[in-house]
């Protein structure tokens, strides 16, 4: 079977070269384990720091071996008493076409055809870091001014949504206009700034929030983040998601660089981790299922065919290629 390894560890914005397809021999199975056919594969910016080397709050991905992800795949062959062939389930997996896996880390997902890939986005990871986000950190009021950004991407898309939801206005930054409109006409934002061709980013939110802003929801960083907090309310709340922007830096900028604001306004700033919420997670599946199923909650994907198109997926994340959840479908 074919699989994507790391080749090299990328200097700054990773290049396909960074990635290497080779075929290998799968062992036979044992007991406990499945032989797997990956269906859905999902790409997300956090994978761009396990391409370094050092510790975070995941391992690094190691040289020569195969990059790891969510993986929505099929049961072809089973040793397992968990799983049998048909079943599809949803793990950690190798960038393997075929693989073996042991039964212990995946999960059965019952489903219907068409739904399926929401079990990576709306259903999955990138739709509870919306909500656990928004409702345990941003908890916007109704009334209140929240901004977005990354808004088109999978989580941005979702947290303005249950923003409304909460009877907010929402306000979505993000790389296009064809991203904002979309985001306008589909998807309830309020209004949103296009970042590349805005000028001064500062002016655009505070022109857009006269009453200023009292969540802002961070996907992204940076000097795009800078604009936001100077625009912040008494009492303002940031719930630190993503820093998208930095994560090819090879040179960080020390921040937050607008201290002075974060402290005269008193305002709390949290990261979080979406693992920090897993007792939670069927809690948040069944309130995002309810909303998704009363037409409350929508969403959208970009599906990438083709096995060999992972990488450039990935590295896409970083150049804004998708709206909402990127997804490599084999
Ligand atoms: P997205 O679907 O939002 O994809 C990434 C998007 O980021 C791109 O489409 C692009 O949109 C934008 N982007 C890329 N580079 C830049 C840049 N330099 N400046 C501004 N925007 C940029 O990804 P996710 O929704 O999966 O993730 C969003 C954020 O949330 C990421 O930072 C991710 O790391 C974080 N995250 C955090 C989790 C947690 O547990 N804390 C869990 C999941 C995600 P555009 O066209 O607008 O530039």
């Amino acid at each position: 079977t074919k699989q994507i390894v790391l080749a090299a560890r990328p200097n700054g914005t990773p290049i396909l070269n960074d990635f290497r397809f080779e075929d290998i021999e799968l062992d036979e199975l044992q007991q406990g384990e499945v032989l797997l056919q990956g269906m859905y594969y999902s790409v997300d910016p956090y994978m761009r720091g396990r391409m370094n080397e050092g510790k975070s709050y995941v391992p690094p991905f190691e040289l020569n071996k195969a990059i790891e992800g969510g993986v929505l795949a099929t049961v072809l062959e089973s040793k397992s008493d968990l799983f049998k062939t048909g079943d599809v389930v949803l793990g950690s997996l190798p960038w393997s076409e075929k693989m073996i896996a042991s039964d212990k880390n995946l999960q059965k997902i019952e489903s219907t055809v068409e739904s399926l890939t929401y079990y990576l986005g709306i259903l999955g990871m990138t739709g509870l870091t919306a909500y656990f986000g928004l409702m345990h950190i941003g908890k916007p009021k109704a009334g209140e001014t929240v901004v977005v950004s990354g808004a088109a991407g999978a989580v941005g898309i979702v947290v303005g949504q249950i923003a409304k939801i909460h009877g907010a206005r929402v306000i979505g930054i993000a790389g296009s206009d064809e991203k904002a409109s979309l985001l306008k006409q589909e998807f309830g934002y309020d209004d949103v700034i296009n970042y590349k061709t805005t000028g001064n980013i500062k002016n655009a939110i505070a022109n857009l929030c006269p009453n200023g802003v009292d969540v802002y929801f961070d996907n992204v960083g940076g000097e795009i983040s800078d604009a936001v907090i100077q625009n912040l309310n008494f009492h303002a709340r940031i719930a630190l998601c993503g820093q998208i922007s930095l994560y090819n830096s090879t040179k960080i900028p020390l921040g937050p660089r607008i201290q002075p604001m974060l402290l005269t306004r008193s305002v709390l700033m949290q990261g979080f981790i979406i693992s920090n919420f897993q007792k939670d997670f069927p809690e948040g599946i069944a309130q995002l299922s309810k909303w998704v199923n009363e037409g409350k909650l929508k969403f959208t994907e970009t599906i990438i065919e083709g096995f060999d198109q992972l990488p450039a997926a990935l590295l896409g994340l970083f150049k804004g290629e998708n709206k909402g959840k990127m997804i490599v479908k084999a």
